[in-house]
């Protein structure tokens, strides 16, 4: 999950809530919240960003539409002219399973998501033995330099 527009810990936050109030759908595990600096477009604000493992009874294109529907909830617009610009509520299917994905609009294990510490560090942190289909396992991945190199540290929130 990732916002940056719009009170973004509020936006992940209620997506987390929808998540699991779905039906068909129980959220098992979420991370903590995270800060990260946006990759790419740089002239953007901060992200916050988190995962989330569910129990689902839907097939992964399933999904896929479940997290869209959720994302108009929260008025997410897609700027043909800004891809990976702002937005207030972003929900990629990251993993299915072990499953690995080939399809038009559906590829699993999302297929950045080994480039990207905001994704690999709350991941660690529900599932640090996790091991990513064609990448490896989480905790190796996030040792390598360029994954170093990027900004994201965990939100301390208030009890
Ligand atoms: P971003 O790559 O920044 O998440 P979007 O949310 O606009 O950008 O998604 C772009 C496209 O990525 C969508 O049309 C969707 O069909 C496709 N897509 C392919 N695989 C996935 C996945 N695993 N999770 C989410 N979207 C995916
Ligand atoms: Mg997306």
């Amino acid at each position: 999950m990732g916002s940056n527009l719009d009170e973004p810990e509020r936006q992940v936050s209620a997506a987390m809530d929808q998540l699991d109030a779905g039906a068909h759908c129980q959220v098992a595990k979420c991370s903590s919240l995270y800060r990260s600096a946006p990759m790419g477009d740089q002239q953007q604000p901060d992200f916050i960003n988190a995962v989330c493992s569910i129990h689902i009874q839907l097939s992964p294109r399933a999904v896929l539409d479940h997290l869209f529907n959720i994302e108009r909830d929260h008025q997410r617009i897609r700027y043909v002219d800004r891809p990976g610009g702002p937005r207030s509520l972003d929900l990629d299917l990251l993993l299915y399973g072990d499953s690995q994905i080939d399809e038009p609009g559906l590829t699993v294990p999302h297929p950045r998501m080994h480039l990207r510490r905001f994704v690999l560090l709350p991941l660690s942190e529900i599932a640090p033995k996790l091991y990513i289909p064609g990448h490896g396992l989480v905790c190796e991945l996030l040792n390598q330099d360029q994954i170093k190199r990027q900004r994201v540290s965990q939100l301390v929130t208030q009890a």
